[in-house]
């Protein structure tokens, strides 16, 4: 295998030829996951009128301490009143408009009614419990800028705005072929030599989770034609992805069938553990992933490296994988050569996130994988990360 790009120059590579596609009006209750391609802008005020932030009594402040008799009573979604009568209080509910002429809210817990009439003991302070019109946003201005994901805060901004439809990128269309002779649905029979195939479902769950519409092809027998045929149909997508067939032996054929279907590779190896021989390539505007086929290697493929490349198809301002910090428990051997991604089980104590490493990390142990929640980042180099030490890791 020739030079392995590290990490850092693999994902460059990849995150340059990944651009944002174009955009497409989304309506609000789609939007939840899609990023927003052009600012959203507030199609009112908000609030759109000085509305109070409690039950009580609106009055003029300095008309307080002492006792108003009640001239108005206003519930959220009463019209606008007149003006308040001075010496006189308007009892008015949570949301409701203030009427001109009042500047503070008396709660309903430091008043007395009775009788028509209010009881203040307290001076009101001017503008308390007041929500000012364009308090949260103003008309016209930012809600949502460009490059955000929409997620449940901002959604709801865009609601409470008036923002019924967004513009939002495309989301990309992603084929994925999972390639292997022995590999069997899972509920088929296995017969002698046989495994059941795992990687498309592990690859597109990441794929979904990562925002793209997924086309799962059928699985290819490691013989040219069914790649070329399989291969072929994949490239008609945004990104392709396949599993399997990228390592060194005879019936690993996705590069070369990949090259004479006019892929341009621009990179194969990669200076990470697991998933090495990961290929990368594109034709035209459709990006090419070769993940290898062991099946944590598949995962983690597309964890690190598919996922930012969607990430920033879908016009995301930050795509890289986004790291957390927490410590180790117990310590790890360092790889001189390449990076690791260790599966580790996440657990807090009162101030970290602690991270034990779980037994079984090698490549085709997808089922001890699935008992991690964290995937540590343990970057090349001699020597060891002892216990304790500080480490970057990904949520599995
Ligand atoms: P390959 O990269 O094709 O040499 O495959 C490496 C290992 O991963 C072999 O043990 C394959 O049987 C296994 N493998 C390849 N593809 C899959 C798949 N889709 N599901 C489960 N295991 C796979
Ligand atoms: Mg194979």
């Amino acid at each position: 295998m020739p030079h392995l790009l590290s990490l850092e120059e693999a994902l460059a590579c990849i995150l340059e030829r990944s651009r944002p596609l174009s955009s497409e009006t989304v309506p609000l209750e789609h939007s939840v996951g899609r990023v927003v391609a052009e600012p959203a802008l507030a199609l009112a005020d908000l609030p759109p009128f000085p509305s109070s932030a409690m039950d009580g009594f609106a009055v003029r402040g300095a008309e307080t301490p002492g006792t108003l008799p009640v001239s108005l009573r206003v519930v959220a979604g009463s019209p606008f009143t007149g003006p308040l009568e001075s010496g006189s209080a308007a009892a008015i509910a949570t949301g409701a408009a203030v009427p001109e002429g009042a500047d503070t809210i008396v709660p309903v817990e430091q008043a007395v009614e009775e009788n028509g009439h209010v009881r203040i003991a307290e001076p009101a302070r001017a503008h308390a419990h007041i929500r000012p019109r364009g308090g949260d946003v103003r008309e016209g201005a930012v809600v949502v800028p460009a490059g955000v994901r929409l997620g449940p805060a901002q959604i709801g901004a865009l609601a409470a705005s008036g923002v019924a439809d967004i513009r939002c990128f495309r989301r990309p269309r992603v084929s994925v072929i999972a390639t292997g002779s022995e590999l069997r649905a899972p509920g088929d029979t296995l017969e002698p030599g046989q495994i059941f195939e795992s990687n498309r479902p592990t690859i597109a769950a990441v794929l979904e989770a990562s925002g793209a519409e997924v086309d799962l092809l059928p699985v290819v027998r490691d013989e040219e034609a069914a790649h070329r045929a399989a291969l072929e149909r994949g490239l008609a997508a945004d990104v392709l992805v396949s599993s399997g067939g990228v390592s060194m032996g005879p019936h690993d054929l996705v590069r070369r069938v990949a090259a004479g279907l006019d892929v341009e590779e621009l990179f194969w190896g990669v200076a990470v553990k697991p998933g090495k021989p990961l290929s990368f390539g594109v034709r035209n505007e459709t990006l090419v992933f070769g993940l290898p086929g062991n099946p944590v290697s598949s995962l983690v493929g597309a964890l690190v490296f598919v996922r930012p490349a969607l990430l920033a198809l879908q016009g995301l301002a930050d795509p890289r994988p986004r790291f957390q910090v927490g410590r180790i428990e117990s310590p790890l051997r360092r790889n001189p050569h390449r990076d690791e991604f260790i599966r580790a089980r996440r657990a807090a104590d009162d101030r970290d996130v602690v991270l034990e490493p779980i037994t079984g990390q090698e490549s085709h142990m997808i089922v001890r994988a699935a008992s991690a929640d964290a995937l540590v980042h343990v970057p090349r180099g001699e020597g060891e990360i002892a216990s304790g030490d500080v480490v970057r890791y990904l949520d599995l």
